[in-house]
């Protein structure tokens, strides 16, 4: 049997990570999160970890070659055998062709887009509210989805911190980002047969069952290579 691979594309704040995180518990394999492990190997002072932080905090993409190579290593891991959720990769077509030739005939895609309103995410203050945990990764925000205790995780206790590019000003830097290098994939993954549209603008409950639905129904996503 192939691999379930579901990728979740989406504007910034739209709710990827919150999703990923969802539907995890549901299909059992992980979640990739490229944005998380950037975050990791900065706090870890690896030697990629500055040239990520520079750009992170420009609200800029950091380059293909560490990218590509920090997923290519991650999903070579046992508990990918069944598949895994990408969750902010690929973010430019670039690295979608990459990550193409790492597909093989027989493994099962999906590709989901977590559709936006910018105006709305941005009232909505998802991206200044957000607050994560550092601990478990459980993901909040101060004015939809405030901890039980003000500023602790509920699942582990932890403080929680405000993730250093979710700030007022860089956001219009990451949707620019977002619209000029990430929006072509949709175009990519409509001509490869496997794209589909959630509305993310809905409450999360409904986008995660949104989202299963899509995954437990992508028969035709049988994915061969040798079409196009
Ligand atoms: P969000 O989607 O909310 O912006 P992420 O945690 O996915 O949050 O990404 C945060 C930042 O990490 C991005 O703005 C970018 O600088 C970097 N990043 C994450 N994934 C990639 C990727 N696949 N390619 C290049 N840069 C990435
Ligand atoms: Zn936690």
């Amino acid at each position: 049997m192939g691999r379930k691979i579901v990728i979740l594309l989406g504007h910034p704040g739209v709710g990827k990570g919150t999703q990923a995180r969802a539907i995890v518990q549901h299909l059992e394999i992980p979640q990739i999160s490229t944005g998380d492990m950037l975050r990791d190997a900065i706090a870890k002072k690896t030697t990629y970890g500055r040239e990520a932080k520079e750009k992170m905090d420009a609200g800029e993409l950091v380059s293909d070659s560490i990218v590509n190579g920090i997923v290519s290593e991650r999903i070579k891991r046992n508990d990918c055998k069944k598949g895994f959720i990408l969750d902010g990769y690929p973010r430019n077509v670039s690295q979608a062709e990459t990550f193409r030739k790492l597909v093989k005939n027989g493994d099962h895609l999906a590709v989901i887009e977590l559709s936006a309103d910018s105006e709305r995410l941005r009232k909505e203050k998802r991206l200044v509210g957000r607050l994560m945990c550092p601990g478990c990764g459980e993901i909040y925000n101060e004015f939809s989805k405030a901890p039980k205790e003000d500023q602790i995780c509920d699942l582990c206790g932890r403080q929680l911190i405000h993730r250093s590019d979710d700030r007022e000003e860089l956001i219009s830097e990451r949707f620019r980002t977002y619209h000029e290098e990430t929006s072509p994939l949709i175009q990519f993954y409509q001509d490869l047969g496997v794209y589909h549209q959630v509305d993310g603008m809905r409450p999360i409950e409904t986008v995660t069952e949104e989202i299963l639905k899509i995954i437990n129904n992508s028969v035709a996503a049988v994915y061969d290579r040798r079409r196009s």
